[in-house]
């Protein structure tokens, strides 16, 4: 049974100059939630048209507007302001995202702090910056930063809201305004961001939002030449497609891509912590977490004792309704990649894995895109799910012999986003930890993130990093301006003729 929540739009249209607008060709497209797939709002369907808009609002918010020309301080008044409203609809906005993207309600709820902290975050890194001065006896030279203009947005489903933030924050921060398209499966909760930015004070033109398919919207985004940077989280196939477009505009381009990332258990670990590690790490958030630990490798002295311990456990996780605050896996987010995922579930039993939990729907949920959480142990790197992103609740376990192996296998993928190594030896701990070519590893410990440092991946994980000041650094541009401490000697061209009268 799915409850539908009060008060939810029947339409969800464009924000463009501070007004809700229709696509210029009214097309719409039906959004369903994914417990009972039933569609409940029909959304703006913008194209190149509603995406032309939008970047000519932005950049008159930005060549004539007052926002980058205001002092750090002043932005981030903004932005706090931002978070308070953010804060202010916690309520509506976790409820609002479990139900749109089938997140369980208790970890939808700490999306929506997260993302208010980063409008927080932001808001004080701006106004704590500082540019260089280089000195010579001649010459000074002082940089300048400077916000680059029109920033394309383009996030994807997984924990929208908070991906939109993520992005938003340092953008607007920087003293650049935005275009954001948000993820076709899950429109609803970035129709909150026009009373969101109303009520703080934004300038109109800083934020506009065009919904839309991605080869549509998205693409005409990517290609339009007053749009010279595209900040993209999404698929890594998606993003060889955006890198392509962006070319012909030299355009900046921040790639936030798929993972694989590989797990490490050492039979020297404390188990109880690697067991509830491992299976956070991927259950979480349904499993559709770009940096899910999906590959589980596991030293073979106890790999017999964790597979069990691990399914026994992974056999007792709540699937249920996205809302009911028991729920620790919801729906995934749409049919079609619901269906894509049991698709893996049938190529793991096909290839010779041995399922050892899940596999199917719950018995008690016939309705709606619901997978009890999945294990597969004994897999093999040649097998599709030990290679492929499932982006969904089902996991590989695979057992090592030594630490040499444990490194092969953790890298033995096109991806690069994160990793987990669980070790009660230091130095085999740290040592393992840089040997993954991962951009984020935790050891011994779970999944946490400090906004302070960097976020991103190698290898077909992404290209760039965000967090902290890298994601102020893709902002903005810096300019040395150099200057001359004294009289200028400058060598006197086509002077000779004057000296030699
Ligand atoms: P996706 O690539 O299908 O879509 C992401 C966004 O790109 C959507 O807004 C979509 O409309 C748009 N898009 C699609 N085609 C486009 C095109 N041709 N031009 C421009 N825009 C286009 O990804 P998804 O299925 O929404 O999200 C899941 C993927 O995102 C997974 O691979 C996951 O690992 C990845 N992800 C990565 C991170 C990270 O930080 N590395 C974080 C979250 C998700």
């Amino acid at each position: 049974m799915t409850s539908i929540p009060a008060d939810l739009p029947k339409t969800i249209r464009h924000w463009i100059g501070g007004e809700q607008v229709d696509s210029a060709d009214g097309r719409t497209f039906a959004n369903a939630d994914p417990a009972s797939n039933l569609g409940y709002c029909d959304v703006a369907a913008g194209g190149a048209a509603d995406v032309a808009s939008a970047v000519t609002a932005a950049r008159a918010a930005f060549e004539i507007g007052p926002w980058p020309r205001l002092s750090p301080r002043e932005r981030g008044r903004v932005l706090h302001r931002i978070a308070d409203a953010v804060e202010a609809r916690e309520d509506r906005l976790a409820t609002w995202e479990s139900f749109d993207t089938g997140l369980p309600i208790t970890q939808a709820r700490g999306q929506a702090r997260r993302a208010a902290e980063n409008f927080r975050y932001f808001a004080d890194l701006v106004n704590a910056l500082h540019e260089d001065a280089f000195r010579t006896a001649a010459q000074i030279g002082y940089v300048v930063r400077k916000p680059i203009g029109v920033a394309g947005l383009i996030t994807p489903w997984n924990t929208p809201f908070m991906l939109e933030s993520w992005k938003l924050a340092p953008a607007i921060a920087a003293g650049c305004t935005v275009v954001l398209k948000p993820a076709e499966f899950t429109p609803l909760s970035a129709s909150l961001w026009p009373e969101i930015a109303e009520e703080a004070g934004l300038p109109a033109g800083v934020l506009n939002i065009v919904h839309g398919i991605g080869e549509d919207a998205g693409a005409a985004l990517v290609e339009h030449p007053d749009v010279p940077l595209i900040s993209f989280t999404g698929e890594t196939t998606t993003g060889q497609t955006i890198m392509r477009a962006a070319a012909t505009g030299l355009k900046g381009l921040s790639m936030e891509l798929g993972g694989k990332s590989p797990c490490i258990v050492f039979a020297d670990a404390d188990l109880d912590a690697a067991v509830d590690g491992a299976l956070f790490g991927v259950f979480s958030l349904n499993g559709e977490r770009c940096t899910a630990g999906s590959r589980v490798i596991v030293e073979a002295s106890i790999y017999e004792e964790f597979v069990a311990r691990y399914a026994a456990r992974a056999a007792r996780i709540r699937v249920g309704p996205p809302q009911d605050p028991d729920t620790e896996i919801g729906a995934l987010v749409h049919p079609e990649h619901y269906a894509r995922v049991l698709g893996y579930v049938a190529s793991g039993i096909a290839e010779g894995a041995r399922l050892v939990a899940g596999g199917a729907r719950p018995d008690d949920l016939p309705d709606g895109n619901y997978l009890a959480a999945t294990v597969f142990a004994d897999v093999t790197p040649a097998m599709r799910i030990w290679r492929e992103e499932i982006f969904g609740p089902v996991v590989a376990i695979a057992p090592f012999a030594d630490e040499t192996e444990a490194i092969r296998l953790a890298n033995d993928t096109r991806y690069g986003l994160a990793g987990y190594v669980w070790t009660s030896n230091l130095k085999r701990g740290h040592r393992v930890a840089q040997a993954i070519d991962a951009g984020m590893v935790w050891l011994n410990s779970h999944n946490v993130r400090d906004l302070r440092t960097p976020f991103g991946g190698v290898k077909a994980s992404g290209l760039g990093q965000e967090g902290g000041a890298h994601s102020i650094d893709f902002y903005t541009d810096s300019q040395i301006v150099s200057v001359a401490l004294g009289d200028t000697h400058v060598p006197r061209f086509g002077a000779a003729t004057d000296e030699e009268d």
